[in-house]
């Protein structure tokens, strides 16, 4: 996960850690603590991500899930993917979802629109997304260009897709913490997604959706991340799942 030439660089105030610890210090966080923590890492200067032994065991997201939701609908109705921004309101303490984008996984890329005269007070702290079902390999995890545009912007924090329908919704969270790396190239960035495409999913004629779920856990075990899974019967609740392979 570290080494190959990375060197992390928190720039972080010794008293700006205690309120990021104490603040992380549940094992199970509720959409309040959620937004409270990303809040106050808006508010840090960009590249500082929660304290990697506070990653929590769960994160329940209803107010999220939401607005997800929505997004799953229109994918099923359209087939297209759909998206949005999420940003966090600092002068209000809250997040706030940023406006619809639709298109599909090449075509999106996620444009950061902020709510007309909130712009100093609102930074963009993830994305969400859905992946239109049907016969694409990728709608069981985040794809490569995903992981790119994620790892590329470090202010995000987290990225969350959402795929199957609204009947049997699955979610997929990855998070940042403080072992992400933030300060390596674009180049490094998609040379070291391209070398995980390349192991993990290579014969796709061979259809194996374990080809896609240990995409996902290397990638994130390549950049420190941690990874949260909604099912049908989680619905809100975003459990971790153990990225060691
Ligand atoms: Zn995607």
């Amino acid at each position: 996960m570290e080494g190959k030439g990375t060197i992390y660089t928190q720039q972080i105030h010794p008293n700006d850690l205690k309120v990021l610890e104490s603040m992380t210090g549940s094992r199970a966080w509720d959409s309040d603590i959620f937004s409270k923590v990303m809040v106050a890492l808006a508010k840090l200067k960009e590249g500082n991500y929660i304290p990697s032994t506070n990653r929590p065991d769960s994160v329940h997201l209803q107010n999220l899930m939401r607005i997800m939701n929505d997004l799953l609908r229109r994918t099923e109705e359209t087939k297209k993917e759909h998206a949005r921004i999420i940003l966090a309101d600092t002068q209000a303490e809250k997040l706030v979802a940023g406006k619809l984008l639709i298109g599909d996984e090449n075509s999106v890329t996620i444009m950061e629109e902020k709510q007309p005269g909130r712009e100093k007070m609102q930074k963009v702290i993830g994305t969400m997304h859905t992946h239109p079902g049907g016969e694409r390999a990728l709608v069981y995890g985040l794809s490569d260009g995903d992981y790119k545009g994620f790892m590329r912007d470090k202010h995000h924090q987290v990225m969350l897709i959402s795929y199957g329908d609204l009947k049997e919704r699955y979610a997929i969270m990855v998070m940042k913490t403080s072992v992400t790396p933030n300060n390596i190239s674009p180049e490094n960035i998609k040379r070291r997604i391209e070398e995980c495409n390349k192991e993990f999913l290579k014969n796709l004629e061979v259809w194996d959706i374990h080809k896609f779920v240990n995409f996902n856990k290397a990638i994130c075990l390549e950049f420190g991340l941690t990874m949260y899974l909604a099912t049908p019967k989680t619905r809100d609740l975003f459990e971790r799942v153990n990225v060691a392979v």
